[in-house]
């Protein structure tokens, strides 16, 4: 692939909330040595230093809304333009609207870079409720774990860092169906998009990470060789 260094690719990571798109983007990026951009990730850090961004989101986000696209898109371009997403980059959580996808194109197109690939993993509403009522994640390392699934060895404590184990503000019922909500409305008609470029592929996000990632690795090759 063209004068790349490093894993050099450039992915997108689409999908409702709970259907495990941070997970895989963890075992991709350890994988292929890509930056993990995740927006989500990128907001609640702002909020927990109490940011301008951060004051600014703290809201929309815990009422499970979308953030403005401006807000968004100024936060991705800072974060894009950092010396590790050079040589490849996985997307996780943006773009979530047709203008944020505009955005990374006009982005891209500055920097003379494309995408490879537009992963959508796919998991049916009832089992994304069960996820995310049940998820718990680490505010310390970001690790993630459920109450039924994927149990931390001591209780409430993270195996890998010791951080303490809380839901996260906006993984309650009522906001998991606005979120929702804004996925089926605003986010959904992304995936017709990259179906006419071509970019799209798209995984049964539903069983063991290891099989969902079997899955993406199975239409991408070279994601699952350089372990
Ligand atoms: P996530 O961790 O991807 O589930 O994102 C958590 C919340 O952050 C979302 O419910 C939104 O409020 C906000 N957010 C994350 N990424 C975006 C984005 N690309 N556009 C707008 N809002 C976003």
């Amino acid at each position: 692939m063209g004068g790349r260094r490093g894993g050099g690719f450039r992915l997108v990571l689409l999908g409702a909330p709970g259907v495990g798109k941070g997970t895989q983007a963890a075992e991709i990026t350890k994988r292929v040595g890509l930056a993990h951009v995740s927006t989500g990730d990128l907001l609640r850090a702002a909020i927990r230093e109490g940011s301008p961004v951060g004051r600014k989101v703290a809201a929309i986000v815990d009422r499970g809304e979308l953030v403005p696209d401006d807000v968004v898109g100024d936060v991705m371009a800072e974060r894009l333009s950092r010396a590790d997403a050079a040589d490849g980059f996985l997307l996780d959580g943006f773009p979530r609207t047709i203008a944020q996808a505009d955005l990374l194109d006009r982005l891209l197109a500055e920097r003379g870079q494309t995408l490879d690939r537009v992963i959508s993993i796919e998991v049916p509403e009832p089992e994304i409720f069960d996820r995310l009522t049940g998820r718990r994640w680490c505010a310390r390392c970001g690790a993630v774990y459920h109450v039924r699934y994927g149990r931390p060895r001591v209780e409430g404590v993270c195996d890998r860092c010791g951080g303490e184990l809380r839901q996260r503000s906006d993984d309650t019922e009522g906001v998991i169906r606005e979120r929702l909500r804004a996925y089926r409305e605003q986010t959904a008609p992304l995936i017709a998009r990259y179906q006419k470029t071509g970019l799209l592929l798209t995984v049964d996000g539903r069983g063991r990470p290891d099989e969902v990632f079997g899955r993406i690795a199975a239409g991408i090759p070279g994601l699952g060789s350089r372990a």
